[in-house]
């Protein structure tokens, strides 16, 4: 069976620290989907044995979150995370405790998990252990809280957000008393890192159901508890398909015209340069007429870009952002034209500052980056071959050099 795959290759993993005498199960979101059907990430593994044991047990080991109980095994060249069995201990001014209390015993650890359906152990042999009728709520397709939701979303208030991304991924509803809860603790978001709320963000944009899940972020008023977004009237952005969460912030700051920074949400370099560019491409998509300003957009903005603000389009037009005539600006016509360039960037051109000079018997000055940039755009959009000597008969007859 190929959905059982993940887990048979993690097997002797558990059957290791079994025959040591522990016990140990296959638990979270692997069960979770598993049980469903849906691909899966990648297996968690909770055990009775403590963090110092388990690292005793394998030679390859890494401790990155050994003080919460969390320990990595690098088996066969991938990575499995082997958590303790652990109960909750008591959060103190709305942060995580620094020291956990580790137990011997599975339901103890199951109990303190966020939701019945994230909250079913495995064994070796496929047998299910579902304390919290995490099965019945896979089949009704319900997000509910182990035990109390008050208690449980006061204790941790990610978890709000992890049952929204959850609803968001998986298209399930959130049962009543847990949304009512839900409703009741939001204000503690604004406790949890920034780091923390970021993960769960990036989740829920890309989850099939995040147009649903978005009104409920609204009416929850989740957007005021968290930095950027609480400067933002995030009501009036309506998002109609799955997206990044860089997309997301790009979409945002150019419907709302914000220029707020970004800081505060503690996005990599990698992530604020996206989000730029995004805009940047927003900015220019309404001086595409035809198929030549098709082409130096995507020369400008590279392939991946062009094709990702392509499929965005039912929800930019649904924020009365106006896209090029799909006649002009769909996928294929995207890679035609990337295919097409005779340039890829600026270093093909088969010219240089030098050649300008010299041609021209001009000093070198500011004109020469615009004359190279002009070259650049002629090359792109196929009013001048990229040869030297047409370049150059092509300045001369076009070009007011001042
Ligand atoms: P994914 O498929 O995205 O990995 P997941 O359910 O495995 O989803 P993780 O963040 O990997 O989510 O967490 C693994 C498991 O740890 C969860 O299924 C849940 O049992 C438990 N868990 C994680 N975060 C919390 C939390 N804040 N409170 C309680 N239990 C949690
Ligand atoms: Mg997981």
């Amino acid at each position: 069976m190929e959905k059982a795959l993940p887990f048979l290759r993690a097997r002797p993993i558990l059957e290791h620290i079994q025959n040591n005498g522990y016990d140990a199960f296959f638990v979270g979101g692997s069960v979770r989907d598993y049980i469903m059907n849906r691909p899966i990430n990648d297996v968690d593994i909770t055990t009775s044995a403590t963090p110092d044991e388990i690292e005793s047990l394998f030679s390859h080991t890494i401790p990155v979150g050994k003080e919460h109980g969390t320990i990595n095994v690098v088996w066969e060249h991938e990575n499995y995370e082997i958590t303790t069995f652990r109960t909750e201990s008591e959060y103190i001014n709305h942060r995580r405790p620094s020291s956990v209390q580790y137990v011997r015993d599975l339901y103890l650890d199951v109990e303190r998990r966020d939701f019945t359906i994230n909250a079913i152990a495995m064994d070796t042999n496929f047998k299910i252990y579902d304390y919290f009728n995490g099965q019945l709520d896979i089949e009704r397709k319900v997000i509910r809280t182990v035990g109390a939701p008050e208690a449980r979303f006061s204790e941790d208030a990610l978890r709000i957000l992890r049952g929204l991304r959850f609803k968001s991924q998986l298209g399930f509803k959130i049962e009543d008393q847990t949304y009512n809860a839900m409703r009741n603790a939001i204000e503690d978001i604004q406790y949890l890192s920034i780091e923390r709320i970021i993960i769960e963000l990036k989740k829920l944009m890309t989850g099939f159901n995040v147009s649903q899940v978005l009104k409920d972020l609204n009416a929850l008023q989740l957007w005021h508890q968290i930095p950027f977004f609480n400067a933002l009237d995030i009501n009036r952005v309506h998002i109609t398909q799955p997206l990044t969460l860089e997309q997301f912030v790009a979409i945002s700051q150019y419907i709302l015209q914000s220029t707020s920074s970004l800081k505060s949400l503690k996005l990599s370099n990698a992530s604020t340069h996206y989000i730029s560019k995004f805009i940047l491409a927003l900015n220019y998509l309404n001086q595409i007429n035809n198929h030549k300003h098709l082409s130096q957009f995507v020369y400008d903005f590279g392939l991946d870009l062009a094709l990702e603000v392509s499929a965005l389009r039912n929800t930019l037009e649904a924020n009365a952002i106006q896209l090029p005539s799909q006649s002009i600006f769909h996928a294929d016509s995207i890679r035609n034209a990337f295919n097409a360039l005779p340039i890829q960037n600026r270093k093909m051109l088969n010219i240089n500052g030098k050649d300008l000079m010299e041609s021209l018997n001009k000093k070198s000055g500011p004109w020469l980056k615009t004359v190279l940039r002009e070259l650049e755009c002629a090359v792109v959009q196929n009013y001048v071959d990229n040869s030297k000597q047409e370049m150059i008969e092509w300045v001369k007859s076009n070009v007011k050099i001042s």
